[in-house]
């Protein structure tokens, strides 16, 4: 089949141009630590790593907070490189 490639010679879904922007529904959840300035999937292994952290370090206030990607863009959080919450 053939390749769909956009004005730029990439294939559309890889070009960040012309790519469809937003993927993600603006109401989908994503998952905050109370310490973290960024925003997971709920199984996310990083998000699970810094949670771990957390309690080993006895840090209070230790519970994920849910939001949504609108909610956590807004606040000035950013998504994690690893889950991407905000292109799925
Ligand atoms: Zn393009
Ligand atoms: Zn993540």
């Amino acid at each position: 089949m053939a390749e769909e490639r956009c004005v730029h010679d990439l294939m559309r879904e890889q070009c960040s141009l012309c790519r469809p922007t937003p993927v993600a529904p603006p109401d989908r959840r994503v998952w905050v630590l109370p310490t973290s300035e960024v925003f997971h999937e709920r199984d996310c292994y990083m998000f699970d790593a810094v949670h771990e952290a957390n309690l080993v370090r006895d840090i209070p206030d230790n519970e994920p907070a849910p939001l949504t990607v609108a909610e956590a863009l807004d606040i000035g959080l950013r998504p994690c490189e690893r889950c991407a919450p905000h292109v799925r």
